[in-house]
Order: C-alpha cells, then sequence, then structure tokens
C-alpha cells in the first residue's frame, strides 16, 4: 500500500513529506493502524544528533494515536475499527519484560532506537523503492499509517478524542509515570521538577491529582505560568542559591525531584533541593559526564534514571485518560496541532519553546 509519510533523510535534512511503501502486510503479530495524531517528542528530534547510531532514512514519530484497520490475526487480541494508543517497543520475554518493567527490556534500544524488529525489514521502503529503518519506537507514525507489534498497543474508548491521545505513550507517560510509579508521591510529599516542557508539566498535573506539592522550576515565563496553572509553585532557573530556594518551600527539602534538562548544574541544584534521603529521577539523555558536587549526594539521598515513567503502558495510560476525565489531567491544554505538511514548523515551534506538545495530523490537508 501506498500513503504520506514524513521522512528524515539526513540529521541535517527537513522533514520531507512524500509517498512511501509498505509491501506486505500484517505479520500474525502486528496490526496495521491509521494513524488519527502523532505527538512529536525530544528523543525524534535528538536523531538529529544521535550520529548515525538510529538508522536513517526513517519515518520517525512514537506518540501515535489511531484505529486499527488490519491485524495479523486473533493473536492480536485486536480488532479491525479498535481505537488504540501506541507506545513503545519491548520483548515480551527478557527478565525486566517478565516483571513488568518493559521500558527496562534488554532490547529497548535495538527495538525502539536502532531500526526495530528485522523480520520483513526490507518491506517499507520510499517511492523509489530506497529501503527505510524498519520501525521507530515499534512504529513510525509520523504517516498516514503504521504498522505496529499488537504488544504496544493500548486500545482505548473510541468515543474519546484519539487523534489527541498519542502523547499519552510516551511524554506525558514519562512525567506522570516518573511522579505516580517510580515516586509513588501522595499527600503531604513534595515533588520538584527541574524543566517544565511537556515531560515536567505532566508530572506536575499528576503529582497535583496525587495530593503532593510540587515546585517548578524553568528558564520561560510561559512555561512557568502554565506550571502554576497546574499546582506548582514557580521559581525561575536564574533564581539566586536555587536549592536553598527550593528547601525553603518545601520545609526542609523536596521528598523527590525529576530533572528533565540533562543539564549538569540543575542536576546538582536537584539534588541538594531534595530533603535527607530523597530521590532524583533523571529522564532526558544525558549528553555529557556528569559532575556530582561535593555533599550533592549526602545523606542518603539518591539518584537514577527513569524510562518511560517505569509505566506499563497497558496500565497507566488507561489510569491517565481517567484522570483527564475527572478533570485532573487536562493535557490537552499542552497541544498544538499542526498538519503532516506543517511538521518542520511543528519541530521549530518546538525547539524555540513555542509549543509545549505539538501533534500532527496526518490526515488534515490544511488548516
Ligand atoms: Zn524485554
Ligand atoms: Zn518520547
Amino acid at each position: 500500500m501506498r500513503f504520506d509519510a514524513a521522512v528524515l533523510r539526513s540529521a541535517e535534512d527537513r522533514f520531507g513529506v512524500e509517498e512511501v511503501l509498505l509491501h506486505a502486510g500484517p505479520a500474525a503479530d502486528e496490526i496495521l493502524v491509521r494513524i488519527a495524531g502523532c505527538g512529536m517528542c525530544r528523543t525524534d528530534l535528538a536523531v538529529r544528533g544521535s550520529a548515525g547510531r538510529s538508522p536513517l532514512p526513517a519515518v520517525l514519530g512514537h506518540e501515535g494515536a489511531g484505529t486499527v484497520v488490519e491485524t495479523g490475526g486473533p493473536h492480536t487480541g485486536l480488532s479491525e475499527g479498535d481505537h488504540v494508543v501506541l507506545s513503545y517497543d519491548s520483548c515480551g520475554h527478557c527478565q525486566n519484560c517478565l516483571n513488568a518493567a518493559p521500558s527496562y527490556c534488554d532490547s529497548f534500544a535495538a527495538l525502539n532506537l536502532f531500526g526495530g524488529r528485522q523480520e520483513n525489514a526490507a518491506r517499507f521502503t520510499d517511492a523509489a523503492g530506497k529501503v527505510l529503518a524498519p520501525r521507530w519506537f515499534g512504529q513510525s507514525s509520523f504517516a498516514e499509517y503504521a504498522m505496529v507489534p499488537a504488544r504496544n498497543a493500548v486500545r482505548v474508548d473510541p468515543a474519546l478524542p484519539v487523534e489527541l491521545l498519542g502523547p499519552l505513550g510516551c511524554g506525558f507517560l514519562t512525567g506522570a509515570g516518573a511522579v505516580l510509579n517510580s515516586f509513588g508521591a501522595g499527600p503531604g510529599q513534595t515533588v520538584a521538577v527541574f524543566g517544565a516542557g511537556a515531560v515536567g508539566l505532566a508530572a506536575v498535573m499528576a503529582a497535583t491529582a496525587s495530593g503532593a506539592a510540587t515546585v517548578a522550576v524553568d528558564q520561560y515565563p510561559e512555561r512557568l505560568a502554565l506550571a502554576e496553572r497546574y499546582g506548582a509553585t514557580p521559581l525561575p532557573a536564574t533564581t539566586t542559591d536555587l536549592p536553598t530556594r527550593v528547601r525553603q518551600l518545601t520545609d526542609g527539602g523536596a521528598h523527590f525531584a525529576l530533572d528533565t534538562t540533562a543539564a549538569p548544574a540543575l542536576i546538582n541544584a536537584a539534588l541538594r533541593s531534595l530533603r535527607p534521603t530523597g530521590r532524583l529521577g533523571l529522564v532526558a539523555r544525558l549528553h555529557t559526564t556528569l559532575p556530582i558536587e561535593p555533599g550533592a549526594l549526602d545523606r542518603g539521598r539518591t539518584i537514577s534514571h527513569i524510562c518511560e515513567g517505569d509505566a506499563v503502558p497497558g496500565l497507566l495510560i488507561p489510569r491517565l485518560i481517567r484522570l483527564w476525565q475527572a478533570g485532573r489531567f487536562p493535557f490537552h491544554e499542552l497541544i498544538r496541532t499542526y498538519p503532516l505538511a506543517d511538521i518542520n514548523e511543528a519541530e521549530r515551534d518546538c525547539e524555540a519553546g513555542r509549543v509545549v506538545k505539538p501533534v500532527v495530523l496526518p490526515r488534515e490537508r490544511n488548516r
């Protein structure tokens, strides 16, 4: 079949919307999904800086959602017409997958970042027959259609606005999951969020929903205003002696801190903002060594990386939808939609901080 997709040919190129071909239908464990909307996440844009580790040309996009149009059979547990939110891929049989920790799958990088499952690898090509990377995060959803392992699709109520739900599969899942799963934050506890983009604001919303108090640190006044709207005490990143200020606001230090910036200075500030035995979670990929200042890790403080919010997507995505329906996780307010043809504008707005969460709509022709 032929359909339109945004192809990234090299790290320096803009996305090019062009016709691509899928030369075979779904295998027994796959579904074909007509994409209604796909969020843009920092990890999509980080491919430009991945030094060739993620194969190109490729169709990126890993926050897709849409309608199942064909299945490989009953084995998938899904039917034609089902609405699904797509998340990351995992193997299903390594130790961490068996232990309900699929984001720590032994094959996570291979399946999600470095080309994906190699079966039927050559079936996805451009119009000239050049082979595209088989799959990005088990999907490749900056496209009208995506061929997806059924394992990473979560069925949702067809009454919901499916075109907006894709970011629940990665960015919002990551922030909310860190607070709800990794930290288990609750009433009377405090969470300091460093970086109030899509992941950080989802963390603020989830913390507020669970009764925890939050402090949010960011460089953009508009993002601090959003964080405040969702319940956080806003703090500009330029605040003098940031850790002392956070400790004052959290009655002696935050129980938990989440860093979404990967900036070593802010990571050290986050550690110093914690109370004794407090925990810092990192969600962004570090691109430099991380110097830890003397004393920053003292008194039982811990630091760890958190991948995909420690979430089992089939459990956390329905939970976030229920919170959204209750008015306690208003993620839709962070979204701005773009036709697929305007994907480069979405990237520019994202890089400039003009939009929190772009969602591209492959089926919208003009605005
Ligand atoms: Zn696994
Ligand atoms: Zn992502």
